[in-house]
């Protein structure tokens, strides 16, 4: 994928993209920005005409994610305040001592630090959150390892990537990047990104192979995802 480029539109300023695919693609990100990746050699001036096209729906979209944005809770770092992980819910508990450390005890994440100051416990939430996230998807992803060998596509190899609004994105030559993010969402929706990204490696493109693929391999799949679209794992 080429360069991004900001363009003016009826729906205001967008980032586009260029790829490989035919059509254009249209989105409204969780935060209203509007992005668009197009073929390579699309017109600047057919791309504004198709999102003139999609004004409505675009507009529909974005409410959509005002509504979503309004409900949804700010993250606190004090004694009490709740995190998921895995997808269930957890209550900070803060310890005075300056081990840094944190550690899953029934219904409460322990938190060892000395000031007990939110930067602080963040840092370490931050630090333990990165390292549960790559031991599960490393353990989930090795799942596929023979599956993958069977059928000559590459070794799928794990990368963590932090990605504002994407789950997991994977290269042709294996490297499948997660967003550590998706540690706090249910095991089941950190299976099927994983499941979605293995089929890339097969089919780089969302099309009917692709998802023939992913309905052989995670038959409930689309149910998941909504459950990942809808879902609030912050
Ligand atoms: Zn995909």
């Amino acid at each position: 994928m080429s360069d991004v480029e900001r363009v003016t539109t009826v729906a205001g300023i967008a980032t586009l993209k260029r790829s490989g695919r035919r059509t254009l693609a249209i989105s409204v990100l969780p935060d209203g920005n509007l992005e668009l990746v197009a073929p390579m050699n699309a017109s600047l001036a057919s791309i504004l005409e198709r999102v003139a096209k999609r004004a409505a729906w675009i507009n529909t979209q974005r409410r959509a994610f005002r509504a979503m944005n309004e409900v949804r809770p700010v993250l606190r770092y004090v004694n009490g305040a709740t995190h998921r992980y895995l997808g269930r819910q957890y209550r900070l508990k803060l310890i005075n001592d300056a081990s840094q450390s944190v550690t899953l005890r029934g219904a409460y994440l322990h938190v060892s630090v000395s000031s007990g100051g939110e930067e602080e416990v963040k840092a370490a939430l931050a630090r333990w959150y990165r390292r549960q996230a790559h031991a599960q998807f490393e353990r989930r992803l090795g799942r596929w390892v023979e599956w993958c060998r069977h059928r000559k596509l590459p070794h799928p190899n794990l990368r963590l990537r932090m990605m504002p609004r994407r789950w997991g994105s994977t290269q042709q030559d294996g490297t499948i990047c997660l967003n550590p993010e998706l540690i706090r969402a249910p095991s089941v929706c950190v299976d099927y990104v994983i499941v979605h990204e293995i089929c890339h490696l097969k089919y780089p493109d969302h099309g009917p192979k692709f998802r023939g693929l992913l309905q052989q391999l995670c038959p409930e799949w689309k149910v998941i995802k909504a459950r990942l679209e809808n879902g609030d794992f912050a």
